[in-house]
């Protein structure tokens, strides 16, 4: 059972920016309007998220850290029909399995839980004053799988990796106020209050968010919108691209070519665009169970959408022009 657990959480925690983005994510399916992140030591010594909602009922405890029991799906139509970001049930026993993972929760008119889990068993129980809503710490990632720590990158690398994970997840919910911090250093803030514009202010800085110009389309399945950067700005990465499918992260070559074929031959070579899109769809034209980390989903219609984010954009190009 032990091993189970480690071989599997292998799928979902593969380095320290695998956890944040688990536990955020929680806290993002817990409607959390503030969600604060902080890491000591690229994340492998500590890892700290604290969240403002639903807390979890001392009686589901045991629950939450048990492989494949969620909340968050009761039966199989629910499978074809996510509107959370998770739902395998799989990240908290996944990793207790390979961490110390402590826990202090409240949920509304309940007095708060302090648990800790350990290689994936419950050492302790007790009461803990708490706000409503859900602290987890976790501490010495990867410290009883040493071959796991062998496969991860610099510490500067893993700590960017977490970076971006948080950025790209702050851009896909602008309502949400997101603190991230590296050993109590502020390293991103963002307002909270549903401005996508602020929020990419906060991400890349001032001067990128003003050279950036909104945009929008739709049809019957899809709306399509979000902030793209005018092609003199352009950067010689895509990794200032972020693609949010119902506020979730993914990864996704057509659609990635659909924002490069908007801005057509007004980007040269190896210069990519600054863009945030957001894209709204009824669950049911998505299937997200076909990857542990779901950054991978498949997608009914997805020639559509790419015709529909290549023509919004490239529209904006012509009606903003240089
Ligand atoms: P999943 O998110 O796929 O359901 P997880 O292992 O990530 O699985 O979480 C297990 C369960 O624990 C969730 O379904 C949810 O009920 C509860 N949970 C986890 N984190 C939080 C949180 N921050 N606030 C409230 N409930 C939480
Ligand atoms: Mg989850």
């Amino acid at each position: 059972e032990a091993l189970t657990n480690q071989i599997a959480a292998g799928e979902v925690i593969e380095r320290p920016a695998s956890v944040v983005k688990e536990l955020v994510e929680n806290s993002i399916d817990a409607g959390a309007s503030r969600i604060r992140i902080d890491f000591m030591d690229a994340g492998l010594k500590q890892i700290v998220v604290q969240d403002n909602g639903t807390g979890i009922a001392r009686d589901q405890i045991d629950l939450a850290f048990t492989r494949h029991a969620t909340s968050k799906i009761n039966n199989e139509r629910d499978l074809f029909n996510v509107s959370t970001l998770g739902f395998r049930g799989e990240a908290l026993a996944s990793i207790s399995a390979v961490a110390h993972v402590e826990m202090i929760t409240a949920a509304a008119d309940e007095i708060g839980t302090k648990a800790v889990f350990v290689g994936g068993n419950k050492k302790t129980e007790e009461d803990a004053a708490a706000r409503k809503g859900t602290k987890i710490t976790v501490k010495d990632l990867f410290l009883n799988t040493p071959a796991r720590l062998k496969y991860l990158r610099s510490p500067r690398t893993e700590m960017m990796k977490i970076v971006d994970i948080v950025n790209r997840i702050s851009l896909g919910y602008p309502q949400i106020s997101f603190t991230l911090s590296n050993a109590g250093k502020v390293l991103l803030r963002t307002p909270g209050n549903g401005n996508l514009a602020q929020t990419v202010a906060n991400v890349y800085g001032r001067h990128i968010a003003e050279k950036m110009i909104p945009f929008k389309n739709a049809d019957s399945d899809f709306q399509v919108s979000g902030l793209m950067s005018r092609p003199e700005l352009t950067r010689s990465t895509r990794n200032f691209i972020s693609i949010l499918l119902n506020g979730r992260y993914i990864r996704n070559f057509r659609l990635n070519t659909a924002i490069m074929e908007g801005y057509g031959s007004k980007l040269t070579a190896r210069h990519y665009p600054v863009v945030v899109v957001a894209i709204k769809v009824d669950p049911l034209l998505v299937d997200v169970n076909v990857h542990p980390t779901k950054q991978e989903v498949r997608l009914s219609k997805e020639k559509e959408l790419s015709r529909l984010i290549t023509a919004a954009i490239s529209d904006n190009l012509i009606s903003h022009p240089e």
